[in-house]
């Protein structure tokens, strides 16, 4: 889960980390009034969507006066941003900050993740800040400096002076960057997140180190035990089918293609995905409905791949190890008559009782094509999908 720059910052501050003064505003009479009420004569004004490249897109807007501030912000606000890492369908802006400006001497890129490599949290940074961590990799890979830190004992002091000169940090501002640098790290580690990234770190022209902006994104996995953290999530900046997903606990991931995908298992769906692309079609979705594919959990994926208006065939893909097929064909039988659908439905039933899941598949009277093997399915889907005479009359010929 991703959360906002602000909401970032807040909590990056609480861990030690310096960030500049900033209000949050929902219209452009309150962010001009924040303004006002945090003193000042330059401010800058961001909008905050869940991605980045913002400056580059007209979402981040240095302003000289609170009438600048409010008209900056009228042409943002309900506007979407559409930057490098939006998609061009942009993201609603419905949120600004407002940041006192800094005086910035240098630009310092600085970004925790998980490398899985070493399966460890690894620290990336670069002198090179302000550019995007791919743009550095490209343009000045040498400018990149890495720590890994030992989960035992935590992220240690030396490590991050060893950072803090190698980034060329003057002796007298070392102890606040290892301040950072730590902050940062507990921040990620006990609100089990999978990324922080500061970008730019700042160093202003009055030797303080500011977190200028901030990303963070969280382990959905781990979110269990950090409500203060889910609280924080933004449904206006997600895409829609995934929410509708997230809320039914089911394991969605959104695509462009128009074959929707029904598995169950992490790794078949991928698998089913490789097949439709290499059977020549374009998998709408990632759907993992779990181990225990009730007919109840059926449904609601049936419901969940409908709501994309751009599926034109669904291939449903199950192998019963634990489960069992017949109680899978129970759920799409069950699904198609509460829900019908208008759009092919190739099914695939494979492991435990498959004989009586195809049985209750083949007397439930309903269109559907059945598959043996995983290939024959993704054509099947594929073919369905191509031609609308094929369509109509696979449809009848089950
Ligand atoms: P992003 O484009 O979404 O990554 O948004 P950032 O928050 O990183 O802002 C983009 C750029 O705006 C930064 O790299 C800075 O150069 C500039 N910027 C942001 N805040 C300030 C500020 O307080 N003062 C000045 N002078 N520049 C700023
Ligand atoms: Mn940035």
């Amino acid at each position: 889960m991703d959360i906002h720059e602000y909401q970032a910052k807040e909590i990056l501050s609480r861990f030690g980390v310096g960030v500049p003064q900033g209000a949050l505003a929902y219209s452009p009479e309150q962010a001009a009034y924040r303004a006002r009420e945090m003193g000042g004569d330059r401010w800058v004004v961001k909008a905050q969507v869940h991605a980045g490249g913002r400056g580059k897109a007209g979402g981040v807007k240095v302003c000289d006066s609170d009438v600048e501030i409010q008209e900056v912000t009228e042409g943002m606000f309900g506007q979407k941003l559409v930057t490098h890492q939006t998609g061009p369908e942009g993201k609603g802006i419905y949120r600004v900050y407002v940041e006192a400006a800094v005086p910035i001497a240098r630009e310092i890129y600085l970004g925790f993740v998980l490398d899985r490599a070493s399966q460890r949290v690894m620290i990336v940074a670069s002198g090179e800040g302000g550019m995007e961590i791919e743009e550095i990799s490209e343009k000045r890979p040498e400018s990149i400096v890495r720590a890994t830190v030992e989960p035992a004992v935590g992220l240690q002091e030396f490590q991050c002076r060893e950072l803090a000169f190698k980034l060329g940090i003057k002796p007298a501002m070392v102890q606040q960057m290892v301040r950072t640098l730590r902050g940062c790290y507990r921040a990620f580690r006990e609100l089990d997140a999978t990324m922080v990234e500061v970008n730019p770190l700042v160093i202003t022209s009055d030797d303080r180190i500011l977190a200028l902006d901030a990303k963070m994104t969280f382990d959905n996995n781990a979110l269990f035990r950090h409500p203060q953290i889910s609280e924080l999530r933004d449904k206006s900046q997600e895409d829609p089918r995934e929410s509708r997903a997230a809320d039914r606990g089911l394991s969605y991931v959104g695509l462009d293609g128009n074959i929707g995908c029904i598995v169950n298992g992490a790794g078949l769906a991928m698998a089913t995905m490789d097949t439709i692309k290499l059977a020549g079609g374009e998998p709408a979705n990632f759907l993992d409905i779990g181990g225990g594919a009730t007919p109840e959990r059926v449904s609601k994926a049936f419901r969940l791949v409908m709501s994309d208006k751009n599926v034109q065939a669904i291939l449903v893909n199950i192998f019963a190890g634990i489960n069992r097929c017949d109680w899978v064909a129970e759920g799409v039988v069950r699904a198609l008559r509460e829900n019908p659908v208008d759009v092919p439905v190739v099914v695939r039933l494979a492991g435990t009782n498959v004989e009586e899941g195809q049985k209750i598949l083949a007397q439930s009277g309903l269109p559907l094509i059945r598959a043996t093997t995983l290939m024959e399915a993704a054509e099947r889907v594929v073919a369905a999908w191509r031609s609308d005479t094929t369509r109509n009359t696979n449809l009848r010929a089950v």
